[in-house]
């Protein structure tokens, strides 16, 4: 069996991650996110070999542009369903005629062949905003698990129970404290990014990173959804390095998920392979 993760965008600008199973019996892709346009999208499939209607779904976390983007569009073009829970439903349909879709609850699992996906509550000033985790029941019982947590402005309880034992994480690391304050947006953009519904910084997220690494043992993660004004893809990768070596002593890869390109990729016993960083 092979299991495949890639992110095709992180940021601002769009965000879409691709997961990809097969087997002998199975040969499934879903994305989590559609936050690119249409033809981006298509593209990067292609690249992969894989046909837009053979996707068995779009996975949406929230109704924001930069993650719904072409939810609507490919959903409607390639008969593909579109994966969310009611009221981000609502707001992608919005009037207009639904395509089609599968309600999945906050909280709620969706099985498709040995993949099951799972959303959790975070904490983002959407409608219902979730986390997604993917799970992938592989040969002798061994269940391989990502973890997709953008966009939160701050961890809870619930997140943290939600992504333990991952083995991929990729997690917000938005911006960095310092940066954000000194820089250029208006107070009140910086004042909502900074709230427990807005963004999740550097320093936040690898406070989860730590946690979750000497919970977990050997851990690959992403750093995604990095500001282009707030932060350095350099900048907080080195942070979340540093940090984790001083604090644990188990083994860990950290990359930054490209905001415009696809870039890092993920499998079960590989480390992430690094595509044109920085
Ligand atoms: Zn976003
Ligand atoms: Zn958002």
């Amino acid at each position: 069996m092979s299991l495949f993760v890639k992110s095709l965008a992180s940021g601002s600008s769009g965000n879409s991650l691709l997961v990809t199973y097969k087997d002998s019996s199975y040969s499934l892709a879903l994305l989590v996110d559609a936050g690119l346009s249409t033809r981006s999208i298509v593209k990067y499939l292609r690249d992969e070999k894989i046909e837009p209607s053979d996707l068995s779904g779009i996975v949406l976390t929230h109704e924001h542009y930069d993650h719904a983007k072409s939810a609507f569009a490919l959903s409607r073009k390639f008969d593909i369903p579109i994966i969310a829970n009611q009221k981000t439903l609502n707001r992608i349909y919005n009037g207009k005629e639904q395509t089609l879709h599968a309600v999945l609850p906050t909280g709620g699992q969706w099985d498709d062949g040995p993949l099951t996906v799972e959303t959790f509550s975070v904490r983002h000033d959407a409608v219902d905003p979730v986390g997604v985790n993917v799970y992938c029941k592989g040969p002798r019982s061994i269940v391989h698990k990502i973890s997709c947590v953008t966009d939160l402005g701050s961890i809870d309880d619930t997140v943290r129970k939600a992504t333990t034992g991952a083995d991929l994480m990729v997690i917000e690391a938005n911006h960095d404290v310092y940066r954000l304050n000194a820089g250029p947006y208006p107070d009140g953009l910086k004042s909502r990014i900074l709230s427990d519904h807005g963004h999740l910084s550097n320093e936040s997220a690898v406070e989860l990173m730590v946690q979750h690494l000497e919970q977990k043992g050997p851990c690959v993660f992403w750093l995604a959804h990095l500001s282009k004004v707030n932060n350095l893809p350099k900048l907080a990768v080195n942070y979340a390095r540093a940090t984790l070596r001083m604090q644990s002593t188990n083994p860990f890869t950290v990359d930054v998920a490209l905001r415009d390109k696809p870039s890092v990729t993920w499998s079960p016993g590989k480390t992430a392979l690094q595509l044109g960083l920085f």
